[in-house]
């Protein structure tokens, strides 16, 4: 697996998919907003991985993928607050 990050572009916007390596704009060149799904877990002390932070970053294509291998497919309501993860 390459896991060097594909088209990435410099500066602070960018960020990488951690499953598929392509960078993940703000903002696609056609001005839309590209959502992706952030996770910040930090283990707790009976976990095996004691006290440690994991971070990563995962796109829209890859989350769909993701999701569909769940047993139980996730709950999905309607969002009131449509602006509110745009910086
Ligand atoms: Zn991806």
């Amino acid at each position: 697996m390459n896991n060097k990050p594909q088209n990435l572009k410099k500066g602070s916007e960018t960020k990488v998919c951690n499953s598929c390596g392509q960078a993940i704009d703000a903002v696609s060149p056609s001005g839309i907003f590209v959502d992706y799904l952030q996770i910040e877990k930090e283990w707790g002390y009976f976990s095996s991985k004691d006290m440690m932070g994991h971070s990563f970053n995962i796109c829209e294509t890859c989350y769909d993928r993701w999701i569909k291998t769940f047993k139980i497919s996730v709950k999905e309501y309607d969002v009131t607050e449509l602006f509110k993860n745009i910086i």
